[in-house]
């Protein structure tokens, strides 16, 4: 294989990389897609970032809504929670004090069951729910594992069934703000079902936004509903951080693999993510273990590897890109990765199209595959079936094109678009050539519509020279 890395890069924009230079260096690095999250900071400030990382060209964003994430309220200050103390939690507006602790959700007392577990602070303090007050404005629970609990930290009950569904009030804002300031995908949290996924493409479509959506599944319901989930998002998260509270841990392996094989099987790209590099937050290389997380993420077939703290908030924001970009190109090399199932009967025709163009690169080994495509899905369709030469797309609109950086393997060409096939495989040809990603001697394949047809649907795949294109070309002018 040549240098170029299949898998893609997803960053977290936070205080340790928002900065223009660091962003450029990022960018440089490797990074394919910047997340925004909405859960922290103000929209003053993301506005700013994402004007930043926009300069950089056609790094796609990623604006991910926070979702009805339970969170501790404010704190007159950080509490250490004791085994075997007894805490109140509250939804009554106070400030917390001692071992009286606010919650920022109102119903919560009402659907939780004594007997249940509550967890604080990314999992880490476990409590057991003993009482739930008559009037439902609180209840009582018991220590199981200590440690400090601050203001907002997120708080997980598993096994709770809450009526609160995204998109909440917070999300709407957010879908707002990401169609005003031109998101390119938004990522919703805490999807349990096909009808939340539903209701945030609803809402988007009242902010008249088109953004394609990106379910986080993070909850024990978005398990047991994961394949009409996949089915209704257009891509889907390993959101291992909850995941990881709302089910143990050591299921998680398990699960990803499940969830990358369905997503691989009906081809929506598949982020994993959280905590794969941790340790680089403070430390300038990863741990080994750290290392196979991602090499075996991308083994699975993920489409995108991303990161959380490394980037947002951690020491060595471009050294963690660097590092996984190496990894990355690491394990693609290696030549174990996972190859798509044949086509079955009846699927679309793009979807045929892009399995034969994957076979016929084993033979002719092309410089690289250009998919010419209207909404991009022609190129997710040969992203699918995983082909060895690179892919290049060619669409008409840059937030179309910014939107299959996320596709696996593949680039956008930035070439001006034209009605006219030839016209258009000509320039983008000569951009690709610029680029220096094919030569006169390579030969390249082509995947498109016929000019026998009406534009937008994909049918043919040729395999041509790049020599004779040019020649063809010239004779044309
Ligand atoms: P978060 O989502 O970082 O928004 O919580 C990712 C996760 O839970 O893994
Ligand atoms: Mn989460």
């Amino acid at each position: 294989m040549d240098g170029y890395v299949r898998s893609k890069i997803v960053c977290t924009i936070g205080p340790a990389s928002r900065r223009p230079d660091i962003l450029k260096e990022m960018a440089a690095a490797g990074m394919d897609v910047a997340r925004v999250n909405l859960s922290h900071g103000s929209f003053d400030d993301h506005r700013k970032t994402i004007r930043a990382i926009r300069s950089l060209g056609n790094v796609a964003i990623l604006v991910d809504l926070p979702g009805p994430k339970i969170r501790i309220g404010e704190l007159k200050e950080p509490v250490q929670l004791k085994q075997g103390d007894s805490v109140r939690f509250t939804t009554e507006n106070v400030v917390g004090e001692g071992l009286t602790l606010p919650v920022n959700y109102d119903r919560l007392p009402a659907e939780v069951r004594p007997g249940g577990h509550i967890f604080i602070n990314d999992g880490l303090i476990e409590l057991d729910i003993i009482k739930v007050d008559a009037d439902f404005k609180g209840f009582e629970a018991k220590v199981v594992s200590g440690g400090e609990a601050s203001s907002h930290k997120g708080v997980n009950v598993p096994g709770a069934s809450l009526s609160i569904h995204p998109p909440t009030e917070q999300d709407v804002k957010g879908i707002e703000f990401g169609v005003q300031v031109g998101a390119d995908w938004f990522a919703a949290s805490f999807i349990r079902s096909k009808k939340d996924v539903e209701a945030v493409k609803q809402a988007i479509n009242e902010a008249d936004g088109d953004q394609p959506v990106i379910s986080k599944i993070e909850h024990g319901e978005a398990i047991t509903n994961i394949d009409e989930i996949i089915d209704a998002s257009d891509g889907v998260m390993v959101a291992r951080g909850d995941l990881g509270i709302e089910v143990p841990p050591w299921d998680i392996p398990l699960l990803q693999k499940k969830i990358i094989t369905k997503c691989y099987e009906i081809g929506r790209p598949v982020i994993v993510a959280t905590q794969m590099l941790e340790s680089m937050v403070e430390n300038p290389r990863p741990t080994r273990a750290e290392a196979s997380d991602v090499a075996n993420a991308i083994l699975d077939g993920a489409d995108a590897v991303m990161l959380s703290e490394e980037t947002a908030t951690g020491a060595h924001p471009i050294e963690a890109v660097r590092v996984m970009e190496n990894i990355s190109r690491v394990v693609e090399s290696g030549g174990a990765l996972r190859k798509a199932q044949r086509p079955r009967e009846g699927q679309p025709i793009p979807e045929i199209i892009g399995s034969l163009a994957s076979q016929a690169v084993e033979s002719v080994k092309p410089a690289a595959i250009f998919t010419v495509t209207r909404s991009g899905f022609t190129t997710l369709m040969v992203s699918k079936y995983r082909p060895s030469a690179r892919i290049l797309a060619v669409v008409r609109e840059a937030k179309i094109s910014r939107r299959t950086r996320l596709y696996w393997g593949v680039e956008p060409l930035d070439v001006q678009w034209s009605d006219d096939r030839d016209e258009l495989i000509i320039r983008a040809v000569n951009r690709a050539l610029k680029d220096g990603v094919i030569r006169e001697p390579d030969i390249i394949m082509i995947v498109s519509g016929s000019t026998l047809e009406a534009p937008g649907r994909t049918s043919t795949l040729e395999i041509l020279r790049v020599r004779d294109i040019l020649y063809h070309a010239g004779r044309k002018d």
